[in-house]
């Protein structure tokens, strides 16, 4: 089916055959199981310098955060808004940011526009740069939130929790660190995990190699030469690989493009690349904007790329214009065709996007992506194809397969060598793994019951944010939780919803909250319920996160679900909740007011 760009376009029933191959021969019997974990070595944080060390800390809080990226931050944001400072932040990192914080890969940027992405612009009077932010400036930002809102003395930095459990008599969570802290908390949020743990190909010899290798998330300037902001010079004379094409990949392959002798792109599955359109912000426009315009415009991109139509698209972008979802999600098949075939027609722009602009055919026709538009991220840049036609770049495609084995010199497919000195892992962050290996830390709730066995045969909460089973613990995860294109509405809605049942405790003297059981099924058959379009539609798709690479549906799985309607529908079942006059659907314990009183 291979075509010319003056050729007839592939009829509906090609296409579908043509991604029913290409899922067929990137299903891998180890499905999730083919990930490994970055080793120690790999997984250091090369952004601080050896050899911190602090006194631990021993102290009682109202709430312990754990987790100082936008989630965490915006929770602790909104509870001092109410009042409530008596806060502890726990992170890993040496500083605030969460995913901006680990990846400073050159070319690291956002592609959901920096008006809608970037919270709380209108508080910080801060204006982006650039209508897509790059991860330099959002790491700023991120930094300037918290010096704003004074959360740097709330945070504890290069710490990890090792323990997190409830204490029944004290009706608080007792939580222990890497630094010897020991902290206590009336509430813990977690607030990490969602892209943290970086993961590898599980590729045969991976050990073997004897070149320079890292993780996308964890740069090293220290051989590339340059930095987030000024060219790698430390590459003029190096031959890199990298592997992966998801949306690290093509933000990174440009910039190595540039500064390497020679570069080697391994290709599993290619990714769908639609116009960027990057332009430095519009000062006068964004100077003229009405108090309010950031929600508004927030709101009106969720509901331009949920398919809600709104009357003017503000953002008016690929994501909009592009990639809008059908939260209907047809179950009649008229209407189920013509999704099919706007789906369709989308990715075809995309195809057409790369015949358009990959001078060499054969290579442009490797780098089409023939998967449906929700299957996998789609990406947004301007220079990742232009890159394969430097000289210096080499697309190796492995048709699905993935690298055969690495050897000492290099990565090899198809029986060829490619000796490299510098091997990019771009291969992404752990998403649907259980919630407790995500966050290195198996907390203990009620008698003693560890979440991982709690959640042995799947998740138990409502909203996504309370577990029955675990006292007073908020969650800001994807485990039935929401999802949205722009993540940091999501972030800033859960972080509101967080906040504001902590302050009611708080106002109210309730020492304990936790979600009824029958409560928590009912939010379970919602996820059902709207997910059931979405089930039949991923069942098409290559594998990829998004699906747990396509491994089957256990009873577990088919509990650790996202919300898969559109993401104002979810704020709008944490809305209810909220303005409902009683917590609905959980248990209360209050105060004991004594008789004097
Ligand atoms: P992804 O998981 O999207 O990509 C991993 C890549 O590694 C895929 O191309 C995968 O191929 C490839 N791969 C895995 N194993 C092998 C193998 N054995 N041989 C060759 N290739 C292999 O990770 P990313 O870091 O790119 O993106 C993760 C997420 O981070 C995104 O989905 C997004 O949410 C976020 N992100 C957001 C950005 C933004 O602009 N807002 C920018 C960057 C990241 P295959 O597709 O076949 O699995």
């Amino acid at each position: 089916m291979e075509q010319s760009s003056d050729a007839e376009p592939p009829s509906i029933d090609e296409l579908r055959e043509r991604y029913r191959r290409e899922q067929q021969k990137r299903l891998r019997p180890e499905g999730m199981a083919q990930w490994r974990e970055l080793n120690e070595e790999l997984d250091r944080d090369p952004f601080v310098a050896p050899g911190f060390t602090r006194d631990p800390v021993v102290e009682e809080t109202t709430v312990v955060i754990v987790g100082g990226g936008f989630a965490g931050m915006l929770t602790a944001i909104d509870l001092a808004k109410h009042g409530i400072t008596d806060v502890r932040i726990i992170e890993k990192a040496g500083d605030f940011g969460g995913t901006w914080y680990w990846n400073r890969y050159p070319g690291c940027m956002c592609d959901v526009e920096s008006y809608v992405y970037l919270p709380l612009l209108e508080e910080t009077g801060f204006m982006p740069s650039e209508r897509y932010a790059s991860a330099t400036e959002i790491f700023e930002y991120s930094k300037l939130l918290a010096r704003t809102f004074d959360l740097y003395p709330h945070a504890l930095f290069q710490t990890d929790v090792t323990g997190a459990e409830w204490d029944e008599e004290g009706q608080r969570w007792r939580v222990t660190t890497s630094r010897g802290d020991r902290l206590s908390g009336r509430f813990m949020v977690l607030a990490g995990g969602i892209l943290h743990k970086a993961k590898m190909p599980g590729i045969p010899g991976i050990e073997d190699f004897e070149g320079k290798a890292f993780h996308t998330s964890r740069w090293d300037y220290s051989f590339t030469g340059g930095s987030p902001t000024e060219p790698m010079n430390g590459l003029a004379d190096k031959r890199v690989g990298i592997i992966g094409t998801g949306a690290t990949a093509v933000q990174v392959v440009p910039q190595i493009a540039r500064a390497a002798k020679e570069l080697f792109v391994f290709q599993r599955t290619p990714g769908a690349v639609g116009v960027r359109n990057q332009q430095p912000t519009d000062v006068e426009w964004f100077q003229s904007l009405k108090p309010g315009w950031q929600k508004e415009r927030i709101v009106n991109f969720t509901q331009a790329v949920t398919g809600a139509q709104p009357e003017v698209d503000l953002v008016a972008d690929g994501w909009t214009e592009l990639m809008w979802v059908d939260t209907q999600k047809a179950v009649d098949p008229e209407e189920a065709e013509a999704l099919e075939r706007i789906d369709f027609e989308a990715m075809e722009s995309i195809r057409r996007r790369v015949e358009e602009i990959v001078e060499d055919p054969e290579t442009a026709e490797k780098l089409k992506p023939y998967w449906g538009k929700h299957c996998k991220r789609v990406c947004f840049h301007d220079e990742y194809l232009p890159a394969f036609n430097l000289p210096n770049v080499h697309l190796v495609d492995t048709d699905g397969r993935g690298v055969d084995e690495l050897t000492t010199r290099g990565p090899v497919v198809n029986g060829v060598e490619y000796p490299v000195d510098l091997l990019i892992y771009a291969s992404g962050f752990e998403v649907t793994t259980d919630l407790h290996h995500r966050l290195g830390f198996d907390l203990k709730g009620l008698g003693g019951a560890a979440l991982s066995e709690r959640w042995a045969k799947g998740a138990h909460t409502l909203h996504g944010v309370l577990a029955s089973g675990f006292p007073n613990l908020l969650l800001i995860s994807l485990v039935q939780g929401g999802f949205g294109t722009n993540f940091s509405h999501l972030l800033s809605e859960s972080a509101k919803h967080v906040a504001h049942i902590v302050e009611t405790c708080v106002e109210q003297g309730i020492v304990e909250i936790e979600p009824e059981e029958a409560a928590e099924e009912e939010w379970l058959s919602v996820l059902h319920a709207v997910g059931f379009g979405g089930a039949r539609y991923f069942q098409n798709c290559t594998p990829s996160f998004y699906n747990s690479e396509q491994q089957s549906i256990d009873a577990r799985a088919a509990r650790n679900l996202t919300y898969s309607g559109s993401l104002l529908d979810y704020i709008g079942y944490l809305e209810r909740w909220r303005q409902a006059p009683d917590f609905a659907g959980v248990n209360v314990l209050r105060e004991e007011v004594s008789e004097s009183e």
